[in-house]
């Protein structure tokens, strides 16, 4: 069967990495975290003091990372900056705090798209972001766009955190998951938005395995509309 790229956007905490983890796996497809690339780039920029209001200093910075994904022996995809394994360090409250203001800038997303679109151009992929349905494939076979309530999202970050040992109050959670969401969808560059032709779930009442099952559903569907 020929293979078909799967855009899954959405609002924070909504299952996407989740979802579209299992979804590839399922397919025997290549799963890309993009909201990893931009945490790794935040993590690179917060640690080298790098002035996000400087078009200059992002691009010299920009020009030192290198991410990739290596999969682990669970069979987990890990990121890595410069061959660093940086899986842990990215998901600290640290950089949610302070990714939207770093994906948010020009060069960034360039730099970051053009990576995407490369990891997918010979389809196959499973990818997961915010603008994967409107900017970087947006001719992708098959576009989900998840929704859910921000509290039952809240909680679910909150149990991710827990199992990296990472206490967080929910309140903190709730607020960066209402900043983040408020940033991402405002911005000037690629903004969060639904693509027209992305079919949208909500995720609030079903769980994780519902959710993969129905993606896994419409991109069968996709499939033999392709052969046929
Ligand atoms: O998916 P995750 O919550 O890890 O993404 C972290 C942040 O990265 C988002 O809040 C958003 O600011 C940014 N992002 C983005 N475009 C993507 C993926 C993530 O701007 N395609």
């Amino acid at each position: 069967m020929r293979k078909i790229i799967i855009a899954i956007d959405g609002y924070s905490a909504c299952g996407k990495s989740t979802t579209a983890r299992e979804v590839a796996r399922e397919l025997n497809y290549r799963y890309i975290d993009t909201g990893a690339m931009y945490r790794a780039v935040t993590l690179h920029f917060l640690d080298k003091h790098v002035a996000l209001t400087n078009p200059k200093e992002v691009t010299r910075a920009l020009q030192e990372i290198r991410i990739s994904f290596v999969v682990n022996s669970k069979g987990n995809s890990e990121t890595f900056l410069n061959g660093i394994n940086v899986e842990k360090a990215i998901r600290k409250m640290r950089i949610s705090e302070n990714v939207s203001q770093v994906s948010a800038i020009r060069e960034v997303r360039v730099a970051m798209v053009e990576q995407q679109r490369r990891m997918g151009k010979d389809c196959g992929v499973v990818m997961d972001g915010r603008d994967i349905g409107t900017v970087v494939f947006p001719h992708a076979e098959l576009k989900i766009f998840l929704t859910a309530d921000i509290l039952v999202r809240a909680f679910r970050r909150q149990k991710e955190l827990l199992e990296r040992d990472d206490l967080v109050d929910i309140d903190t959670i709730v607020e960066n998951l209402q900043q983040r969401d408020l940033i991402d969808s405002n911005r000037a560059e690629s903004p969060l938005r639904k693509a027209e032709d992305a079919i949208g779930i909500d995720t609030t009442h079903i769980t994780i395995e519902e959710q993969v099952d129905e993606v896994i559903r419409l991109a069968m569907t996709k499939m033999i509309a392709r052969i046929g």
